[in-house]
């Protein structure tokens, strides 16, 4: 089939992300959060972003506006009625996802394709809840979306061949490359990261070093980009938090506990660059 709709749910931190990169690639795309704040607090992101690309001269003034004119911004679930693609990216929570795919699923066109940009939770399952499971796979973005040039691409037991050739498709016109990881809890990437980001912060709770020594000892002495505490403030700690508990449910197995420091963050509201404080603080 041909994509050229795209919806994209949930305009948070990936969310406006892969709403930019679709808009760039020239799709048409349907933004939808669940309050007008939420939708402006995702476009002004997205022009932000755009901008910075063009202060860098990697992207020209007309593009910046022709990219901004291609998304729509709003919170009606119905504007998404025409979409041959729509992108859960709403909060990692499974009865959130449930609820949302559930209302998507109603009101697409029979041969429209759902992907869903979970972290951790089962795609099978989640495939299981729509009426077409065979047109549904997990598209595994990777944080900032317009910079990374991965996505995972996750078929649950029941996606057909047919999906899945249609979103590699997708994935390299929208400048990505795709790897394909089976359906387990946190795929291929995050198998690998969360725990490590997780052990991090239990380095910090049981004193062994400060967060900048951490964070400096793994970029000095692994090659890490950027150290696994700031990166835990980009991602969010509520969503790795989340991710931690899919894993530590899905595994039964106690290595994969959230640190209790993680879980008490949290708590109180610390979560990394979106609330402006994490293990760092933002302006
Ligand atoms: P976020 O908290 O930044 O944004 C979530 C957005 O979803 C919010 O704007 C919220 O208002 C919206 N939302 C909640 N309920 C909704 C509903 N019913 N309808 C529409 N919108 C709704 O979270 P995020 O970091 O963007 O994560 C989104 C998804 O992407 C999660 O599944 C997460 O696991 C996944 N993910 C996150 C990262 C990361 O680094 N943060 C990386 C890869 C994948």
């Amino acid at each position: 089939m041909t994509i050229s709709k795209v919806g994209v749910v949930g305009a948070g931190t990936m969310g406006n992300g892969i709403a930019q990169v679709c808009a760039a690639a020239g799709f048409q795309v349907t933004l939808v959060d669940v309050s007008t704040e939420a939708i402006e607090r995702g476009l002004s992101a997205v022009a932000g972003s755009l901008e910075r690309l063009v202060k860098k001269e990697k992207l020209g003034t007309a593009d910046k506006e022709a990219t901004l004119a291609h998304i729509k911004g709003t919170t009606r679930y119905s504007d998404l009625a025409g979409a041959d693609l729509v992108i859960e990216a709403a909060t990692e929570k499974e009865a959130i996802k449930l609820r949302i795919l559930g209302e998507v699923d109603g009101l697409l066109a029979p041969a429209a394709i759902i992907a869903t940009n979970t972290s951790s939770i089962s795609i099978t399952r989640l495939a299981a809840a729509t009426g077409r499971p065979d047109r549904f796979i997990g598209m595994h973005f990777f944080n900032p979306v317009p910079l990374m040039t991965l996505v995972e691409l996750i078929p649950g037991l029941q996606t057909s061949d047919d999906t899945r050739t249609t979103i590699e498709a997708f994935a390299t016109r929208i400048g990505k490359t795709a790897i394909v990881a089976r359906n387990s809890p946190g795929f291929a990437v995050n198998r690998i990261l969360c725990p490590m980001i997780n052990e991090a912060v239990f380095a910090l709770q049981e004193g062994l070093a400060s967060a900048e020594e951490i964070d400096r000892g793994m970029m000095l002495g692994c090659s890490h980009p950027i150290g696994p505490l700031a990166l835990a403030d980009l991602i969010g700690l509520d969503t790795l938090l989340s991710v931690m508990e899919v894993f530590y449910q899905g595994f039964k197995d106690s290595k994969y506990r959230p640190a209790p420091l993680l879980a008490e963050m949290v708590d109180a509201g610390w979560l990394g660059r979106k609330s402006g404080r994490g293990f760092y603080q933002y302006g």
